[in-house]
């Protein structure tokens, strides 16, 4: 299992990261500042560093430099401008990619896992637990709660026998609900397993909510499957 090093300041993205390389078979340490980051990468032998370029206590740039004075490990640097000048000072100090902000989690695993296969951590292209690209292992079961069925596998969703009309992002929200059927589930996990966007807002979730809701024949104000637990999250639950 490779090791990553995620470094990133802002609790709630470094959480989503953490989440979403976890999922993906990754062991995860982190650090919240550049000096947390040198203190791991001389303690621990990560396979890779995902840095984010602005940390409160040193400049990103200094911070890759340090990293590079002290260990050969790959370092992905994460940075919020698309400026070319930039770029390339960071990867001639020795940045083996880079990623601009906001990124998605596919493309965070996707070039991660290119730089482990060059750097030999992982087997090349195709092999590999960790491999971006690898689909998901569990089979598909249908799930039926009151007269809503979900069937992951077929991809179809009947509420009273009738097929509802969903678009993918609804199916795919309403299917992990529906996998974790009764259970609270928040909304930085929905956005990070449903969307594997870090970045996303919480209003999306809100907005494909809502959505949903009209196409299962309910309000917010007066839910039947899709319960709000508030400052929670949302659970699918049988009508009463
Ligand atoms: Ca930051």
């Amino acid at each position: 299992m490779p090791s990553v090093l995620v470094v990133e300041d802002d609790p709630s993205i470094r959480q989503s990261l953490i989440e979403v390389l976890t999922e993906h078979g990754y062991a995860v340490r982190s650090a919240g500042d550049g000096f947390g980051a040198l203190r791991e990468v001389t303690q621990s032998s990560v396979d890779a560093v995902i840095l984010d370029l602005g940390l409160p206590d040193l400049d990103g740039g200094d911070a890759l430099r340090m990293i590079r004075g002290i260990s050969s490990v790959p370092v992905l640097v994460a940075t919020a401008r698309d400026d070319e000048a930039e770029i390339i000072a960071l990867l001639n100090a020795g940045a083996d990619d880079y990623l601009v902000k906001p990124f998605s989690g596919g493309q965070l695993l996707a070039r991660l896992s290119a730089v482990l296969r060059r750097t030999g951590s992982l087997p090349p292209a195709g092999g590999g637990a960790a491999g971006a690209a690898a689909p998901a292992a569990e089979p598909p079961r249908a799930t039926t709660v009151g007269d809503l069925s979900v069937d992951p596998g077929a991809r179809t969703a009947h509420l009273a026998g009738q097929e509802l009309r969903l678009t993918r992002r609804e199916f795919d929200l309403l299917a992990f609900l529906a996998r974790h059927t009764g259970q609270v589930v928040s909304k930085r996990r929905l956005l990070t397993e449903v969307w594997r966007e870090p970045y996303v807002d919480d209003q999306t979730v809100d907005v494909h909510l809502s959505s949903l809701r009209r196409k299962l024949g309910e309000r917010a104000a007066a839910p039947r499957y899709l319960l709000t637990v508030r400052g929670v999250g949302i659970k699918l639950v049988a009508p009463r």
